[in-house]
């Protein structure tokens, strides 16, 4: 079953690979592509924990270790890509609630997803977007004539 295994050992290095470069970048674009590399990471994991356990299933075969070993390296790519997205959102700014993860600006006191109080309440006046000046109404359709000619 070395196809089995290879996953379980790639999972590993990938996250090991994240958790080397996690620390270092402060390049907001590598910090995205780290997001999307994860990302694809854990789509994959997804695809080969469900064919695992389709295998195990059809040859009769026990796969739980192998399953909880891939439950695990899934978990463990979910909390690099946590940090990776609190980067981000720190660099541009912005605070990620704790509760349910929805960026807010960083001069939001609450969360505006669910209410939660950010911890980062630096600045005290939230900062309202300047609100576009209203579309002049579309002149409507004129009447049409009916043309006698
Ligand atoms: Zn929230």
């Amino acid at each position: 079953m070395g196809l089995l295994e290879d996953v379980v050992v790639n999972a590993k290095s990938a996250v090991n690979v994240m958790g080397k470069t996690a620390g270092k970048i402060v390049d907001i674009s590598k910090l995205r592509f780290s997001a999307a590399e994860l990302n694809g990471e854990i789509s994959k994991r997804y695809e080969s924990l469900g064919r695992m356990v389709y295998d195990a299933q059809k040859t009769d075969n026990d796969a739980t270790d192998l399953v909880r070993e891939c439950v695990v390296a899934i978990d463990d790519l979910y909390e690099q890509l946590d940090a990776v997205n609190e980067q981000i959102s720190a660099m541009r700014n912005r605070t990620v609630c704790k509760g349910c993860g929805a960026e807010n600006p960083q001069s939001a006191n609450y969360c505006s997803k669910c209410g939660k109080k950010l911890e980062d309440p630096a600045a005290g006046e939230p900062e309202e977007p300047a609100q576009a000046p209203d579309a002049e109404p579309e002149a409507q359709a004129e009447p049409e004539e009916p043309k006698e000619e």
